[in-house]
């Protein structure tokens, strides 16, 4: 054991020429994890080959700090290859748990080993996923700066040690201990206090997840204009101002959020194509992309069989509309969250016509 009673550990460790020891193939592989970050998937492998991460980097012929979030944006060819290699683990799949090629790069939190009050760190996790994983792991969608909450558990996340401040740092690991464990420290990052985070900061969240996800799939110059937006949420907010997003710690740019989602989407989508600021509108009003469309379709089901009621669109003033239509479905989704759904659809068709 290591020592502290509050971190399992093993009394064996293979440091020293691990290569001549485990030839051919590494003796245990580990699969790697829905969405699992290519170096979550590393310390899960080296502790289960019983060596420390820190150490592991050796093995991989890497010697530099962060040696494993390096990997995760760029993953030279020759290491892809030996991973695979040694693992059974088919290359492509190895690539794929990195983030090199993102379409949402410019939302990924800056690679940075220390932490200051109010600053970002390079990744973030949400506790309770963590204390539900059978192996603890962490997502690829905690790298961006866009994501403050989990969609699964609706809690915010979270990118220190509640007990030392320190950052997430499971490369630098040097005993074996699984990565859920504050390097610092040792405080068990699953029993993290819960953060809260609105409700309505959590749709706008959404939302623009969406939005991005929509804009990256078209592909056109729309798309760096909805992450330029994105990274500018500071200004929009008044928080911080100063910073981009991609800055900002979790805590700070979830005050973020909560100030945008009390506010009209104008910063969102002002001076665009009336198309374009149309659905960005239609989105954050209605929650999300999905949302939206099963509003749609269920105003089209309301009104099918009845061409008769059709009237001619009457003239209106676009932003007067739009900002009439968002303060309908703004009450609608308070009415639907005091309901404990926020997703409900009932109720809401009416608003469509
Ligand atoms: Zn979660
Ligand atoms: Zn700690």
């Amino acid at each position: 054991m290591t020592g502290d009673a509050a971190r399992p550990g093993f009394a064996i460790e293979i440091r020293e020429r691990y290569g001549a020891v485990a030839n051919g193939r590494w003796p245990v592989s580990v699969d790697p994890l829905p969405d699992e970050l290519l170096s979550s998937w590393l310390h899960r492998l080296a502790v289960a080959n019983g060596i420390a991460p820190r150490s592991f980097a050796g093995v991989l012929g890497l010697g530099e700090r962060m040696w494993s979030p390096r990997l995760d944006l760029r993953l030279p060819r020759h290491v892809a290859g030996l991973l695979a290699d040694q693992t059974g683990v088919p290359q492509e799949v190895v690539g794929a748990m990195t983030m090199s090629g993102c379409a949402m790069a410019a939302l990924l939190l800056p690679l940075r080993d220390s932490t200051h009050r109010n600053r970002s760190t390079w990744m973030q996790y949400c506790p309770q996923c963590l204390a539900t994983d059978d192996a603890p792991y962490f997502r690829r969608q905690w790298r961006l700066a866009s994501r403050v909450s989990c969609f699964a558990h609706g809690c915010g996340l979270r990118d220190r040690c509640p007990a030392c401040r320190a950052g997430i740092a499971a490369f630098d690991q040097g005993e074996l201990v699984p990565q859920h464990f504050c390097v610092l420290c040792g405080f068990d990052l699953r029993a993290a206090p819960k953060a809260s985070v609105k409700a309505a900061a959590r749709r706008l969240e959404r939302a623009i997840a969406d939005i991005c996800r929509v804009e990256t799939a078209k592909g056109s110059a729309k798309t760096s204009d909805a992450f330029s937006r994105v990274l500018r949420m500071p200004v929009a907010a008044d928080v911080r101002s100063g910073r981009t997003l991609t800055n900002l710690s979790t805590t700070a740019r979830i005050r973020c959020f909560e100030a945008l989602a009390a506010k009209p989407p104008d910063w969102l989508a002002n001076d665009i194509d009336c198309a374009g600021a149309y659905r960005r509108w239609m989105i954050v009003a209605a929650g999300g992309h999905k949302v939206l469309i099963a509003r749609f379709a269920k105003f089209l089901e309301t009104h099918q069989g009845s061409p008769r009621r059709k009237r001619p669109p009457p003239v209106a003033d676009r932003s007067a509309l739009f900002t009439a239509y968002f303060g309908v479905m703004q009450r609608g989704n308070a009415r639907a969250s005091t309901r404990g759904n926020c997703n409900s659809i009932a109720g809401h068709s009416k608003s469509m016509s």
